[in-house]
């Protein structure tokens, strides 16, 4: 699918997602969605547009995902994804990155500014309580490993 025209929505921290996935994921339809979106960044120099809510990633995700990270409440899939908790996960990497300033580039340009500033205690502090994380699925010796050149 050609991204000449639109850049394609990805949240902050699906910058380390995307470079960590092994297709495991919430559904298969998840998972099939999720495939398809990091074969492109790899094959397609796409353009991004990083942002702080919901993206294409989340559009396929199963509405009962983020609800683990906020089960008190019973909200529809949009306002689940749009979670201020998981919002502020964006926000931090991305400012941390110096992201958040620039938040349209190519992806070999953002996942070399990644590469440069990505420290362990940004890492921790982004996915040091998620589930996949916790399952040591995900670290950040395998994310930089995985982003090399
Ligand atoms: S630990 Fe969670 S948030 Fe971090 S990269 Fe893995 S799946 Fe994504
Ligand atoms: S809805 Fe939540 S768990 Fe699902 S892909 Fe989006 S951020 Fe990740």
């Amino acid at each position: 699918m050609s991204r000449q025209h639109s850049p394609l929505r990805l949240r902050g921290h699906h910058l380390l997602c995307t470079g960590l996935f092994v297709g495991e994921g919430y559904s298969d339809t998840f998972s099939v969605n999720m495939s398809r979106i990091v074969r492109m960044l790899k094959e397609e120099n796409v353009m991004l547009e990083l942002v702080c809510g919901t993206d294409e990633i989340c559009g396929a995700c199963p509405k009962t995902a983020c609800e683990e990270a906020d089960s008190s409440e019973n909200r529809e899939k949009t306002e689940v994804c749009d979670l201020p908790s998981v919002k502020k996960k964006d926000q931090k990497l991305l400012a941390n990155l110096g992201l958040d300033r620039s938040p349209q580039d190519t992806y070999r340009n953002i996942i070399r500014i990644v590469r440069e500033r990505l420290t362990e205690s940004m890492f921790q502090e982004c996915c040091g309580d998620c589930s996949w994380n916790k399952k040591g699925l995900c670290s950040y010796e395998k994310y930089m490993k995985n982003i090399e050149d």
